[in-house]
Formats: structure tokens, C-alpha cells, sequence
């Protein structure tokens, strides 16, 4: 998803909110929830159960942003390079309308190793009340067609958000398995109590996030579901989920438009 290269007239439309930090929690070892809020996201428009945002934040070793309501990629690559925003996707894990306030639950991702991740897992793990932030967004990847009666979703800890949101908004007569890989049971979140959701957790165990093939594994044993009434959602990995998409589209049939598989992030080194 770099929208910093991508022929941007589409993506031109789309809306950016300026917001600040209101609370930040710690939710899980790695994990931190981010709740963000402003009168101006009283504009934003809900599009989806998995919809996400860029988080735009100012550039390194700056406190303040550096982009407005008016933001957009046009105007980004335009931007001398010290000027631009610094940031990624994130999923909306809740949106409370009555108190115009987003939660944005972000991954440490280097904690364990003690390295200092990139600049968004970095900033979340300083981030105040009062820290300014933009929301540009939002965008969805997860539309299942009406005959959709089964959902499967893969994901680790960055998809762990938009697995739930999607469980917790299941609508009557649809069934969800979401498959999850985090490194041990003190990740497990809370999980959606609804009928026909099934939560199935992988513990890497200490492996380093993106090395493991668990998700690839769990897919394999799976037993074929009917291709007709399922849809594959996930959030993972990038090899994780080209790996899944090679078996769901081959071994399992089904069709392209039944597969949305999104890699949300890239292991390097
Ligand atoms: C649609 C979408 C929705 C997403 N939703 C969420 C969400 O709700 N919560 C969330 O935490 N993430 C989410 N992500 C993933 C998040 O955008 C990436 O993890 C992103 O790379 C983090 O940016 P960064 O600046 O911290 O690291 P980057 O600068 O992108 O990368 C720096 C280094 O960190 C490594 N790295 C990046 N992410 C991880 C990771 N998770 N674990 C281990 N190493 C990592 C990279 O390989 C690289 O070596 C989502 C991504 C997409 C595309």
C-alpha cells in the first residue's frame, strides 16, 4: 500500500482528519491502545468492520505535524523530505461517534528484542495525551458478497484488531474461525463472545514475529471449506499471506473475488 508512488487521483478524495492522543493503555505486552480524538473526526464516516486509517505523524525528531485537513499524496511528494509525514495503517479497533474518539490498537514490534522498531511502533510507545496526530481515511479490504455464510480470517498481532472487529459485527446467520498468531497466551485479547465465532490461537513462543510458518500450517489442516459460501480475510505478514492465498485459491478453490488476503506489513532482514 504505498501510497507515496501511487497514481494518486482516487486516493485524492479521500479525507484526513487532524486529531490528538486522548489515552493511551497498554493492552497486551506488545501491544498499546491509542485512543484518539478531536471535534474534527465528528466528520468521519464508518465504511467497514476492518476499515483502516494512515496515521500520519510528524517527522522524526519533530513534535509537531506537518500536514493538515488538506493532506493529501499529491501534495506529500511535493513536501521537502525533512517536511513530510511519518506513519502507517492502522485498523480502527473502536469508534465512538458520541465522543468523536477512535482506539487504534498498535503493535511494539521490537519490544522483545530490545531493538527500537520502526517510527510508528516508536511512537507508540512514548505516546501522551495531547500528542498531535492525522487520520487519513478510511479504507476497507473485507467485503464478503450476501452468499458469504463462512468467514475464515488469518491473522497475527497487527490483524488481531480487524478479526475482531469483524467477529464482533458477524451478522445473524454468518460464521467466523479466526485464526491468530501471537507469541504467547499474555497477547490473548478478550475475544468476541458471540455465537458461531470460533477463536483459534498459534503461540510463536519467542520466534521472531514473521519467521514462523503457523499461520501456513494451520491453513494446510484445515479440511477444505465449501468454496460456494466462504470467504478468507487477513491481516498478517506479507509471505504468511501469500503463502495462505496460494492454498485457499488452489487447494480450496476458491475464487479470486472470495480472498482478501492483505499483507500489512513486510519482515525485513
Ligand atoms: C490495512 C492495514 C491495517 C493495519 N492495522 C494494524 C493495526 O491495527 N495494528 C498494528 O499494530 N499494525 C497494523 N498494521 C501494520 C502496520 O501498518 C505495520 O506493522 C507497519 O509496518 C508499522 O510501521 P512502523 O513505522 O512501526 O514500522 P516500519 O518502518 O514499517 O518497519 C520497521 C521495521 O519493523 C518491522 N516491522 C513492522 N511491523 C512489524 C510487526 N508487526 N512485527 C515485527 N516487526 C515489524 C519491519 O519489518 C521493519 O524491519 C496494518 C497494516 C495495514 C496495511
Amino acid at each position: 500500500m504505498a501510497e507515496e508512488s501511487a497514481d494518486t487521483t482516487e486516493l485524492d478524495a479521500i479525507p484526513t482528519f487532524v486529531a490528538e492522543v486522548v489515552a493511551v493503555q497498554q493492552n497486551a505486552p506488545r501491544m498499546k491502545r491509542i485512543t484518539v480524538g478531536g471535534d474534527d473526526l465528528a466528520r468521519f464516516v464508518p465504511k467497514g468492520p476492518d476499515q483502516f486509517l494512515y496515521l500520519l505523524l510528524p517527522p522524526p525528531g519533530r513534535e509537531e505535524l506537518t500536514v493538515g485537513t488538506d493532506f493529501n499524496w499529491t501534495a506529500y511528494r511535493e513536501m521537502p523530505e525533512e517536511e513530510r509525514p511519518v506513519g502507517a495503517y492502522y485498523t480502527v479497533r473502536h469508534h465512538r461517534p458520541e465522543r468523536n474518539e477512535i482506539d487504534l490498537d498498535m503493535v511494539l514490534h521490537d519490544v522483545p528484542s530490545g531493538v527500537d522498531g520502526g517510527h510508528a511502533a516508536r511512537w507508540a510507545m512514548r505516546a501522551k495525551p495531547g500528542d498531535p496526530v492525522a487520520l487519513w481515511g478510511p479504507r476497507i479490504a473485507y467485503e464478503p458478497s450476501d452468499s458469504v455464510t463462512d468467514i475464515v480470517v488469518f491473522a497475527d498481532e497487527t490483524g488481531l484488531p480487524a478479526a475482531f472487529c469483524v467477529a464482533e459485527t458477524l451478522p445473524e446467520g454468518r460464521r467466523a474461525r479466526l485464526v491468530i498468531e501471537v507469541d504467547g497466551p499474555a497477547d490473548h485479547l478478550p475475544a468476541p463472545q458471540r455465537d458461531g465465532v470460533q477463536v483459534i490461537w498459534l503461540h510463536r513462543n519467542g520466534a521472531v514475529p514473521g519467521t514462523t510458518s503457523l499461520l501456513e500450517q494451520a491453513a494446510r489442516d484445515m479440511a477444505p471449506p465449501d468454496p460456494a459460501t466462504t470467504y478468507v480475510y487477513g491481516g498478517a505478514e506479507s509471505r504468511a499471506m501469500t503463502s495462505i492465498r496460494r492454498i485457499v485459491r488452489r487447494d480450496w478453490n476458491l475464487p479470486k473475488e472470495s480472498v482478501s488476503l492483505v499483507p500489512y506489513w513486510r519482515r525485513t532482514g
